[in-house]
């Protein structure tokens, strides 16, 4: 039975190249039926922020994505944290150390970063040299009781047995191995502080929670030889591994990394947004990897019926805004109304646009604003900007619209307008258009040059939803005293 695991660091926000790692493995162990475990890697408590793994795992409910085993659901193999799983690590870093495949070692910070740069400096690889070279067993324990008299803690390497090759068959990258000495010396697989390496965990938990594959970013594809030596050192069989290609940022060509602003990388932006989380799910599964076709819009189930790992990509996937933007907006427009309407009036309550309880008559019309922009908007915040024609006392024309109106031929049109519009019987989206056509008829301009003057200056935009529905949801009012602004 296929048993897979999302394993995050509680280092800060769901970064959207982990929640496609935690997409991946979803819908691994959905298609084949199988269990999906999360499991929070604690260990390295410098680098654990507070609310790190709450924040993770509300952001991953978010986009839909749960899991049969983990911290707040339970399950037979836990704790699912690795910093309550101490005594267990202690356990199999003492039958190592008793086997003699894993050993205290002194060497200091400073020695070792002493080391690194002799080793630069000769122009080889940085690595570890065992301290305890040509010594026999009762030198060894000297070396080490005159460590610890100086008052020194030790760490606990493993060994790394020599002229090995360590080799796996990745389910993306293919036959993948690497010498055991380009591994980098043996390393640390208990800290200072008696915690576990990440390196040294990861196989413990994997091994006991019985973990089939490994599916995982393609930075952790230097580890793997490091955890195959610990799986030797066990006797245990490793799980398959599937390293997932890097995303790139589309614009730059650049690996994508959290210091590149150009792009939102964290999913809570998103949710603030108001984006919506069906649409990230199918936008982020996209990123490497595809099904036969060519369409880009899935649902979740379809997406849990056709994923299959053969079909992750061997080239880097390129994240691109303007992708990102259309699948979007592809789901705005054709969501439920209710919900666009829930995202959109927070949005606006939180520019100052709208009050805290907006009275029915509010309500509609909001929801009508929401409608006629729905078909613009990738998320809801957009109804902010979008909107702001509905909102500001004078908007603010631009060079190009400004353009527009301020020529001979578009002044005669507006005021034309403004006269057939101020007679209209009833202020409706019908009646303005009748005004355009009656304007039309009076003036003998049409096309563009009738509509586009006639559009900027009773909304005060040169884009917008159909001009007779943005004149009938402006009011009266508001319209009449754009075009007496856009006259003056
Ligand atoms: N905790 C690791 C990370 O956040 C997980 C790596 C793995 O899947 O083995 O990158």
């Amino acid at each position: 039975k296929i048993r897979v695991r999302y394993a995050p660091s509680p280092t800060g926000h769901l970064h959207i190249g982990n929640a496609r790692t935690a997409l991946f493995n979803y819908l691994f162990a959905r298609h084949n039926k199988g269990t999906m475990v999360l499991r929070i890697e604690d260990t390295d408590q410098k680098r654990n922020v507070e609310g790190g793994s709450k924040s993770q795992m509300e952001n991953l409910h978010w986009l839909g994505i749960d899991w049969d085993e983990g911290p707040d659901v339970g399950g037979e193999y836990g704790p699912y944290r690795q910093s309550e799983r101490k005594d267990i690590y202690n356990k199999y870093i003492q039958q190592l150390l008793d086997e003699g495949k894993a050993y205290y070692s002194y060497t200091t910070s400073e020695e070792l970063e002493a080391q690194r740069e002799e080793q630069r400096a000769m122009g080889i690889a940085p690595h570890y040299t065992y301290e305890y070279e040509g010594m026999t067993a009762d030198e060894i324990k000297q070396a080490q009781a005159a460590a610890e008299a100086k008052g020194l803690k030790p760490v606990v390497r493993i060994h790394i047995p020599e002229r090995r090759t360590y080799a796996w068959d990745d389910m993306v990258k293919g036959h993948v191995s690497f010498e055991s000495d380009t591994i980098g010396g043996d390393f640390v697989i208990q800290k200072r502080d008696g915690m576990p390496t990440y390196n040294f965990a990861v196989v413990i938990d994997d091994h006991l929670m019985e973990i089939t594959h490994v599916l995982r970013g393609d930075d952790h594809v230097a580890n793997t030889p490091k955890q195959l030596v610990v799986y030797e050192a066990f006797n245990w069989t490793p799980p398959k591994f599937a390293h997932m290609t890097l995303i790139i940022n589309a614009a730059t060509g650049k690996k994508l990394s959290k210091r590149d602003e150009s792009v939102l990388q964290f999913i809570e932006q998103y949710r603030d947004l108001g984006y919506l989380p069906d649409a990230m799910f199918n936008f982020i599964t996209l990123l490497g990897w595809s099904p036969v076709g060519e369409s880009e819009l899935f649902g979740r189930k379809e997406l849990i019926k056709l994923f299959d790992p053969k079909r992750l990509s061997k080239s880097p996937a390129a994240f691109d805004k303007k992708k990102l933007e259309w699948v979007n907006n592809q789901y705005v427009k054709n969501a439920d109304r209710d919900t666009l309407l829930d995202l959109s009036l927070n949005n606006l309550q939180e520019a100052g646009l709208v009050e805290q309880d907006p009275n029915p008559e509010k309500m509609e019309w909001i929801r009508q604003l929401v409608n006629i922009y729905s078909v613009q908007m990738s998320y809801t915040k957009q109804i902010v900007d979008l909107g702001r024609i509905f909102f500001e006392e004078e908007p603010k024309l631009t060079e190009a619209e400004l353009d527009e109106i301020k020529n001979d031929d578009a002044r005669p049109v507006i005021e034309e307008f403004k006269k057939q519009l101020s007679q209209v019987p009833r202020f409706t989206a019908v009646q303005a258009m009748n005004a355009i056509m009656a304007t039309r008829a009076a003036t003998g301009v049409k096309g563009r040059k009738l509509f586009m003057p006639i559009r900027i200056a009773a909304t005060r935009s040169m884009i917008g939803p159909g001009i007779g529905e943005a004149i009938e949801l402006m009011g009266k009012e508001r319209v009449m005293h754009h075009l007496e602004l856009t006259l003056t």
